[in-house]
């Protein structure tokens, strides 16, 4: 058997089917500001695997943290960029793998959220104590409840007032149908958090504060008795309050927090490092492990079937000293090794997978095998775009990634006509990443497509990195619609003679209706019925 045939052949089925029971591949997501990016490095200063928190890099007016690191994300303090940390967690031998993926909070790139969630088996939804569910966390339960990811939920800062716990509970359950099922609960109110009550045991897990919160927070577990020894009515209220969830069966189920009905909850606060290891313990216990995924025809491609990943993010311009491309995929089925080549479903050409790389920030790192769950970067993936499918043996595809509907649209020309060739590139490379959706018609001609996107802060990121990356700078003119829709070669020409409206086409062929507003759009529904004019996935999931 030569190396490839070794290579292409059926994975020993133990080896994948342990390695992969051993991930947790899962994504933080929240309304921005409710405490992400110190949730993720507090997770991973548990995991050990990178010592003290914030000392990675700085960042602009508040302590930086490892998963941010553009330049415009540092100038507004946000995060734009996805990236993926791996650590071990566990005590012994056994110790399980943690994948964890970062999604930037602001609403303007929910798209870019969402093809993070498509790579995920579970997510952990944060919430703001006092400001309870906030418009992005209500989109990204949608999302979730959309693609059937099971959603942990940690109610974060309860070191500051805020809501009242049974109040949030109420609140999760009328606002997103989800039944809370709290496995810890706190002990003392919002702005005086003590510790948990721990639901599986009836123990209480008392909290001791570190100065600035930069090392994991010592815990002890004290006996119910102990307990209410040492903080009296704050305990007994607890128990009160736990005897109250108890009674509406707001208790743990496996299977229902599995199938999206139930939400377990936990009670945290990230820049102490409470509730972190807890977190941690819940994911191992209870989150999912990879599965077999169905492809296109819907066949399911078991996890010990040969390699198989596909792409959930591509990214140029991460380190900017070498200007690179990266493909991030994730891992669906058998074993990747470095140096493999694979195929890419799309063109049926051979991928060489010789560089490639964990990468979190800006820290990189070389890989040599993976597994399912796992996420890989794969350096100067020119050819990859999102949502491509790369294989080894039996040929797979996994269905394509679902495009939001933009909602705000510009015609983008270079400013400089000696630039033409930088221009193509760029917008080229920004479409196949999926920063923005790249639209031409004849008519507009190549030099000036059209940029549509969900939130216009996508905008900013594309005119900065065509003027800063790709050497060509852009002026945007913003077009008067507002709503794309899914039409066909036989409505269309009928279709762009709407008053105020305008079929474009994207890179891969499919027609794209724009109209101003749903009015014009319904009186032209009205007249020509027959017509199709389709919803695309909107970004009011
Ligand atoms: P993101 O936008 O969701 O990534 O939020 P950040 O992690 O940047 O946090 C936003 C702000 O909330 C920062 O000033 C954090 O220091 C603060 N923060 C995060 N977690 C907690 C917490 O548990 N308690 C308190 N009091 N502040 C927190």
């Amino acid at each position: 058997m030569s190396a490839l045939d070794e290579r292409t052949a059926p994975v020993g089925r133990n080896d994948v089917v342990a390695q992969a029971a051993r991930r947790r591949t899962f994504a933080v997501i929240s309304h921005p500001d409710a405490g992400k990016s110190t949730l993720t490095e507090a997770l991973a200063l548990h995991a050990r695997v990178i010592g003290q928190a914030g000392a990675v890099h700085g960042k602009a007016g508040r302590r930086g943290t490892v998963s941010d690191w553009m330049d415009l994300e540092r100038a507004r303090g946000i995060s734009i960029t996805s990236a993926a940390l791996q650590f071990e967690y566990g005590p012994g031998e056994d110790k399980a793998v943690i994948n964890l993926l970062d999604t930037p909070g602001h609403a303007d790139f929910s798209e870019d959220t969402y093809r993070v969630l498509t790579a995920v088996d579970a997510a952990v939804m944060l919430i703001d104590a006092a400001k309870g569910l906030e418009a992005q966390t209500m989109k990204l339960f949608a999302v979730c409840r959309h693609r059937g990811i099971p959603v942990l939920t940690v109610v974060n800062k309860w070191d500051r007032p805020g809501k009242d716990a049974l109040e949030l509970m109420d609140e999760i359950s009328e606002r997103t149908g989800l039944t809370p099922t709290p496995l810890t609960w706190p002990v003392g109110i919002a702005g005086d958090f003590r510790g948990v009550l721990d639901r599986s045991d009836g123990s209480y897990r008392r909290f001791t504060r570190t100065a600035g919160g930069a090392t994991i927070a010592p815990e002890e577990t004290l006996s119910a008795e102990a307990a209410l020894a040492r903080e009296g009515d704050a305990w007994r209220q607890a128990v009160e309050e736990v005897d109250l969830l108890a009674a509406t069966g707001a208790d743990h189920e496996q299977s229902l927090f599995l199938d999206g009905v139930t939400t377990p909850v936990l009670f945290a606060s990230a820049v102490s490092n409470f509730g972190v290891g807890a977190l941690l313990d819940t994911l191992v216990g209870l989150a999912p492990a990879p599965t077999g995924l169905a492809d296109a025809d819907g066949t399911t491609r078991e996890l010990t079937d040969p390699f198989s990943a596909f792409v959930f993010k591509v990214q140029a311009g991460m380190d900017t000293a070498h200007r690179d491309r990266l493909a991030f995929i994730r891992i669906c089925s058998g074993v990747f090794e470095r140096g493999m080549v694979v195929t890419h479903a799309r063109t049926g050409r051979p991928f060489a997978t010789k560089y490639a790389q964990h990468v979190f920030g800006r820290e990189r790192e070389s890989i040599d095998v993976a597994y399912p769950g796992d996420v890989v970067g794969l350096v100067n993936a020119a050819a990859l775009g999102v949502g491509d499918t790369l294989y080894a043996g039996r040929p797979v595809t996994y269905p394509p990634l679902t495009t939001f509907a933009p909602e705000h649209f510009a015609v983008c020309r270079g400013r400089d006509t000696a630039k033409h060739k930088q221009f193509r590139r760029g917008i080229e490379q920004l479409d196949s990443e999926g920063v923005v959706q790249v639209l031409r018609s004849d008519r507009r001609g190549e030099q000036a497509p059209v940029l549509a996107v969900v939130g216009p802060m996508q905008f900013e990121v594309a005119t900065h990195r065509m003027e800063h990356q790709f050497g060509a700078p852009v002026e945007l003119e913003p077009l008067p619609y507002g709503l794309a829709l899914r039409t066909d070669e036989a409505s269309a020409p009928l279709v762009s003679t709407a008053r105020g409206a305008e079929v474009l086409q994207r890179t891969n062929g499919e027609l794209v209706a724009v109209f101003g507003d749903k009015w014009s759009l319904r009186v032209f529904k009205e007249k020509h019925p027959d017509l199709l004019l389709e919803s695309l996935v909107a970004a009011q999931l």
